[in-house]
């Protein structure tokens, strides 16, 4: 494949950064575009280049000068669920004006093709069929939700009239190294945290809502096969297999080899209760291989945490 000029929205983030070495070790040019407001420069990538700011300044990529772009990976956002209900106009300004600036001033810069990350989860909302394929009715419960989809939305506008080229990654619950344990969504990560540090867990609820655990390499995988097979149109990356809270406690129990305390707490109000999507729709069009059974990804990223911390 020729070597592209890309840039990475989110790169010195979890999913982003990893995306960043998987293109890099392609041999294609990157730059990151980050604000570094969830993100860190520990996971920058060295040989990329670092565009530190917004993507809601319209002149940020002006620091390009007059490189020519050919595709834009955009995993910057706003990916808090709970402050996009908080703020839905604060979630809105970044995930959906953000992006609406970002991806036309990349198409002044020539890039030809974008890789989007929407979200299953979120856009489905709550399931009526399972596991939901793309096909799924889309009634997000969330402003965040809602962003992801309208980006969706404006990205079958330009290609419809302006023939932009774009895929829509919709993904399931992702973990792995360097996911941060700030945020609310990263269970894997908070979860290893507080087993390091001998904290109990916190379960809201009866601990029987299901997740579907994607290891970020088979997001790496698709994100990969996004670009390189030219696919149009909206993708789940997904398992398939649906996961309690109590049986991710039991994994961490077999994978750490620790005792674990568990704390039961109230439900959260207006929480999804099941949440697995139906990944084979890609896997069989990119011929992908059969996602990391969570088991033996949880072992390997508690591990990574686990060498963090000593
Ligand atoms: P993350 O917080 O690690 O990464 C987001 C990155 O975007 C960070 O590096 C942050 O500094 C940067 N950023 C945030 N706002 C910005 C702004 N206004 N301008 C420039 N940079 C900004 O989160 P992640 O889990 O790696 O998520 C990456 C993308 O994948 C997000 O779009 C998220 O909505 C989406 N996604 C994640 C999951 C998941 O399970 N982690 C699931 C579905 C979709």
């Amino acid at each position: 494949m020729r070597k592209l000029n890309i840039v990475v929205t989110g790169g010195a983030g979890f999913i982003g950064s990893h995306i960043v070495d998987a293109y890099l070790a392609l041999g294609h040019r990157v730059w990151v575009l980050d604000d570094l407001s969830s993100g860190s420069r520990e996971n920058l990538n060295g040989e990329a280049e670092l565009i530190e700011g917004d993507i809601r300044d319209g002149n940020i990529l002006d620091r390009l000068g007059s490189t020519r772009l050919d595709v834009l990976n955009h995993h910057a956002a706003q990916a808090d669920v709970r402050r996009s209900v908080s703020d839905p106009a604060f979630d809105a300004d970044v995930n959906i004006v953000g992006s609406l600036r970002l991806i036309q001033r990349v198409m002044e810069a020539g890039a030809h093709r974008v890789i989007f990350s929407s979200s299953g989860g979120a856009i489905y909302g709550e399931p009526v069929t399972f596991p939901q394929t793309e096909n799924h009715p889309l009634l997000p419960v969330s402003p965040y939700g809602c962003a992801k989809l309208a980006v969706e939305h404006y990205l079958d506008y330009y290609r419809l009239v302006h023939g932009l080229r774009s895929v829509s990654l919709r993904y399931a619950n992702v973990y792995g190294p360097r996911q941060n344990s700030r945020g609310e969504a990263g269970v894997v990560a908070i979860f290893s945290e507080r087993v390091l540090k001998g904290d109990p867990l916190i379960v809201n609820g009866s601990g029987e809502q299901t997740r579907d655990f994607v290891h970020v390499s088979d997001v790496v995988r698709a994100n990969v096969a996004a670009l390189e097979l030219d696919l149009d149109g909206s993708f789940n990356v997904g398992t398939g297999i649906e996961t309690t809270l109590n049986e991710v406690v039991e994994v961490f129990r077999n994978a750490s080899g620790r005792e674990i305390r568990v704390e039961h707490a109230e439900a959260r109000k207006g929480e999804q209760l099941r949440s697995v999507l139906d990944g084979t729709a890609l896997r069989e069009l990119a011929r992908l291989p059969e996602p990391l059974p969570f088991t033996s990804g949880l072992s390997e990223t508690f591990r990574w945490f686990e060498e963090r911390v000593s």
